[in-house]
């Protein structure tokens, strides 16, 4: 089996801030396995904050190649183990590789990836839009650009979170999501469920640092008016049964645990825990959006806006319009590269 990759700059369609950074473009890397004249697709972006630079995945990536030619015949769920030990542990490689893997079975098979693990396309959530922080003025206009969403997920960590909610609050009756990336402390948590359950917002995601003393995640995990999901606290497969003692639910993110197949296998513990569930995205193309959407069978939160952040892109897949995604019937993931608009997007 043949592997390529793709390194993409992608252009934002605006300046995305966290607590944490602000950023105008998206570096990708598109994985290709190509054989019997089929090609599978997988991604990963880059993310400096969680030490994964470009060239570290890459070199990543290459130590994957001898094992390739065992997803000829063999099934990327038996074969993930080998293959994040074959790129030392390095979840965001394994990520790319292992979608492309499920996406390349998927084709070979004529099946869509989430009929080939056995999932059936039911009363599937839609997807959050999601307003990065900025002056409040420029987080309007980013929700009446794109007014029609059902959800929204409110970025927070300023000085006047609350203030955001409310006069975001002013412009629409959709569901609110807020999402304090860490920067809350636990006081401040639970004195905010309360204003904010009352302004509509259905969750809050990842309020404490992930060095926060477990006892204070404990009592926000009693004391919150809303329920608290994890984010950052819940990044690989192990993390799901300690979540469960300080969470109402998880979000998973494709990337950080290694790939659809510990993804998969993260939101069925989680559901036998009683844990919500989400699936979660970064700034990325169609290609890792079409990868995860495969698994909104076993989600209770979507938040797969990823590509409907970018200006434009040099690949298509599932589609995320206004948060409706429809049942994916294309065999694989439905991952396409658009080649022939590549060469604007390629970084040397
Ligand atoms: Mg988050």
């Amino acid at each position: 089996m043949k592997l390529r990759t793709y390194s993409l700059k992608l252009p934002l369609a605006h300046a995305f801030t966290i607590s944490r950074e602000s950023m105008d473009w998206q570096t990708s890397i598109i994985v290709e396995l190509e054989h019997d004249g089929i090609r599978g697709y997988g991604e990963v972006t880059e993310n400096e904050f969680y030490g994964h630079p470009r060239s570290a995945i890459l070199a990543s990536i290459d130590r994957a190649v001898p094992l390739l030619d065992a997803y000829v015949t063999g099934d990327p769920l038996e074969l993930f183990d080998s293959l994040l030990a074959a790129v030392d542990g390095d979840t965001f490689a394994a990520s790319a590789i292992d979608m492309a893997a499920h996406d390349w079975q998927g084709k070979k098979l004529g099946l869509p990836t989430w009929k080939v693990w056995g999932l059936q396309w039911r009363d599937v959530p839609s997807s959050s839009y999601t307003i990065g922080i900025d002056t409040i003025p420029a987080m309007i206009a980013k929700l009446q650009e794109q007014p029609d969403w059902p959800i929204y997920k409110i970025k927070l960590g300023t000085s006047h979170d609350l203030e955001i909610v409310r006069q975001l609050r002013d412009q629409t009756n959709a569901r609110f999501r807020v999402d304090a990336n860490c920067a809350w402390t636990a006081k401040q948590t639970v004195e905010n469920s309360t204003a904010l359950r009352d302004l509509g917002v259905e969750f809050i995601e990842q309020p404490l640092p992930q060095s926060a003393p477990l006892e204070d995640k404990r009592w926000v995990y009693q004391h919150s008016s809303l329920p608290i999901i994890a984010d950052e606290d819940c990044q690989i497969p192990t993390d799901v049964a300690r979540c469960a003692e300080f969470y109402h639910g998880i979000n998973v993110k494709i990337c950080k645990c290694g790939g659809l197949t510990p993804g998969l296998n993260m939101l069925r513990e989680a559901r036998q825990l009683g844990l919500r569930t989400m699936v979660g995205c970064m700034v990325e193309s169609s290609i890792g959006i079409s990868g995860a959407a495969q698994l909104l069978p076993l989600l209770d939160y979507a938040d797969l806006d990823g590509a409907v952040l970018l200006a434009h892109e040099p690949a298509a897949g599932v589609v995320v319009a206004a948060g409706q995604i429809s049942e994916p019937t294309t065999a694989g993931t439905g991952a396409r590269l658009l080649t022939d608009r590549l060469a604007e997007y390629l970084l040397p």
